[in-house]
Formats: structure tokens, sequence, C-alpha cells
């Protein structure tokens, strides 16, 4: 059981929205933050502002270690072998182009296949596009069935001797689904194909292991993990990353430079050009040591309960519609639903007069959206702060938009 008292860490939950207590359902977008991250990157800019990698005086080294060490938490956290094979980076979004740009250009030709799923973030799907369309290379999609699972005889018969590189994400998005990765990586693996986790949904809600999850890269976003926004990893294999020519070009990602040409230094400095992100890469350490003292299977532990509770309470509402999976071993607590009385933008404006922070439209996954029928759902996501009494707001406010746009069906939450 998480302790009860979690949201006071959270100085933001106990503000008003719109005159009302703040009833925050939009953790899939990005997580609200504790004191102590807080703290921290106060701390950093008052305490020990430097660049890294540079300075020889005292807090140029101090903000260098710092930042060296939240490499080895946020390493540890995925279970990466080693801290060399973690790369920051400014998200999730630029772990993935950063491997489709270096990697993909030294590695995918015309012909090749890159085998995705059509519940990708529009930022597992783009990057490929634009690849793609260079190399003259073919995307393939793994559909989903109507309980938001991977249809897996699809992808048995979508890989083949020309897949490069089977891209997918750990947890959607919108479905919530929990993807099987360890057993697709096997099978791309055996095709000689590699493996691509999007983790944006997945590390914060889950312990993740890298290793056991068979996986070449895994890119994550320290926002949705209590972390800051700017700061984002990719994790790759040190031989992958070895044999990668450079993503961006610039300082510190050198060893000698000649007006004709440069060698660059080993991963992960090969790939983190110019100044980084220092402040924000620093506290998402800070993050990850808050989400480990409580631990991730207990947050797991705690969502799962809670995704089990707001199932079940939102399929009391009549006219509304949840996707993804019906169980809660399969799927995480990000929960779309449409409501056949209004549109997603209408559900999420009347929710916020009564302080209920909901995200309605696609979400970043249009196509998702598109097999799914719907133009747009309304999406409510949990983390580890909310609570049942959270899940009840909600309802009562999904009956107030109920009552709005259909008063002759007029209806009240049971007791
Ligand atoms: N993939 C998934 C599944 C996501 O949910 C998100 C964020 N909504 C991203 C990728 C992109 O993350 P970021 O915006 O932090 O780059």
């Amino acid at each position: 059981m998480l302790s009860a008292t979690i949201r006071e860490d959270f100085p933001i939950l106990s503000q008003r929205m719109n005159g009302k207590p703040l009833t925050y359902l939009d953790s899939a977008a990005t997580s609200q933050k504790p004191q102590r991250v807080i703290d921290a990157l106060v701390r950093y800019y008052r305490e020990y502002n430097a660049n890294v990698h540079r300075g020889i005086y005292k807090i140029a080294e101090q903000a260098t270690q710092a930042y060296e060490a939240s490499r080895v938490k946020v390493a540890a956290f995925i279970n990466a072998p080693r801290p060399e094979e973690l790369i920051f980076t400014r998200s999730t979004t630029e772990a993935i182009n950063l491997v489709a740009y270096a990697w993909g250009r030294a590695n995918v030709r015309a012909g090749d296949e890159i085998i995705l799923t059509e519940m990708e973030h529009h930022s597992n799907l783009v990057p490929w596009q634009l690849l793609a369309a260079e190399r003259q290379a073919r995307l393939r999609f793994v559909p989903f069935d109507e309980q938001g699972m991977l249809q897996l005889h699809e992808f048995d018969r979508l890989l083949t001797d020309r897949t490069r590189l089977v891209a997918l994400t750990h947890q959607s998005n919108v479905l919530g689904t929990i993807n099987p990765i360890r057993e697709i990586a096997a099978k791309a693996h055996a095709a000689g194909a590699k493996v691509l986790v999007d983790g944006a949904q997945s590390a914060p809600h889950m312990s993740v292991d890298v290793q056991a999850l068979g996986a070449d890269f895994f890119a994550f976003s320290a926002h949705k993990m209590c972390g800051p926004t700017g700061a984002g990893a990719l994790w790759a294999r040190y031989d992958i990353l070895d044999a990668m020519p450079p993503f961006q070009g610039g300082g510190e990602m050198i060893m000698l430079v000649h007006l004709d040409k440069t060698t660059y230094k080993d991963p992960p400095y090969k790939f983190e050009a110019g100044t980084p992100n220092i402040a924000d890469c620093i506290v998402w350490g800070e993050a990850v040591d808050y989400l480990k003292a409580i631990g991730m299977q207990a947050i797991r532990d705690h969502e799962q309960r809670l995704t089990v509770y707001a199932m079940r309470r939102l399929g009391e509402i009549p006219g509304l519609r949840l996707f993804g999976p019906e169980s809660p071993m399969r799927r995480g607590g990000a929960l779309s639903f449409e409501l056949d009385v209004a549109h997603p933008h209408d559900v999420a404006q009347v929710l916020d007069q009564d302080g209920i922070a909901v995200r309605a439209g696609h979400h970043c996954a249009q196509p998702l959206h598109r097999a799914l029928g719907v133009s747009a759902t309304t999406r409510a996501s949990l983390y580890l702060y909310n609570t049942e009494a959270d899940i009840d707001t909600l309802v009562a406010g999904l009956y107030t938009v109920r009552n709005l746009f259909s008063p002759k069906t007029a209806t009240a939450p049971k007791p």
C-alpha cells in the first residue's frame, strides 16, 4: 500500500482550480513534481550552476559530478548494464529521433522494412516516416484487436528477413495496453532485427529492466516520472552505440578537430553535443531517488488497484465507452473513453469547471483513433498520487456532463 501522505509531497495538488480542489488526472501528459525535486532544481541554480565537463573550479566539478551521478541513477533505474549506455536527450521524442537519424541512416537501406504498431504515439511514427521516405524503406504496422491488444499473428506474418527494426510502445498512452516486449524482441532478434521500445509511459509506472525485456533501444522522459521537463534519455547496448555515427555535431562530442576532419568521443558523449540540459538532467536523479524510495512495484500495484476501481465506476455511467484491455494485468492507468452525449472537448471543458484536469483529443495518436473509429477521446490518466476520491470526483463530473448535454435522461452516480 502506498502511504496516504504521498499527496502532501506534491505542493500543486493542494491548489484549487476554478475554485475547486485540483483533481489532476493528466499524468500521461506530464506528471506533477514532488517538493524535493523542486528543491533540487532551485539548489542547483543557487549553489553550483556551472557548465559540465569543462571547468576545473569547484562548482564546475560539483555540477559535473552531479550530472554523471544522475546518469548512473537513471541508468540503474532501467537496469542498464553500464551508465555509459545512457545518453541524455531532451525527451523521448528526441531519443527516438536520435536513433532514426544516427542508427537509421547508417543501417536502413532501400527495400528494408521497419515494423511499428497502429497504437504508436506520433513520436514513434513520424521519425520513421521521415527515414523511410529518405531511404525508400517500407513501414509495416501491427494492428490491435477490439481489446486493444496487439495482434501477434500479424506481427509474425510481417516479420521477415527484410525487417531491420521493430519499434513499439511498451505501454500505450491511450489504451493503457502493456505490450509483450520480451516475446516480440525474442522473435525480432531471431529474424535479425533490432528492437526499439518507447518507454515514455512504462518507465514512470512499472519496474523496467531493459536487459530482461531484450530491448536494443529504450527511450523515456523525465517529466512523466516526477522529474522536470526538458530531460529524457536513450538507452542502447554499448556495441550498437559504439558503431553508430553521431547525431548532432558540436562541442564536447569530439576528441580532435581539424579543419577537414574530426574524431569523436566514446559513448555517451559522442551523442551529447553542446551544453546539455544540466539542471534538469541532475534533478531527474532526484526524481529517481524519490520513486525508488516508494518502490516501483508499490506504484504499479497502487495504479492497478485504482484502475480496477476506475473501470468499475466508469462502467456504471450510461453511454460511456471505455477503450483498451479489460484485464488490469494487461494495462496501465490511461483510461480513454467516449461519452455518447458530448464531444471530448466539451467533456473536458465541463470537468475543468469542477477542477478536474483530463485530456481531450487524439493524444498524439491519430492513426490509433482512426483504428478505433473515433476522432477523439477523453483521457483520464492515473499516477501514484491519485486516489479513489479522485475517481469519485471524475465520475460525479461525468454525470454533470451527461445531465447538461442530455437533460431528459438525467441520472446520478450510485451512492
Ligand atoms: N511516446 C508515448 C507513448 C508518449 O505517451 C509520449 C508523451 N505523450 C511520447 C512518446 C513523447 O514523449 P515526450 O513528449 O516527452 O517526448
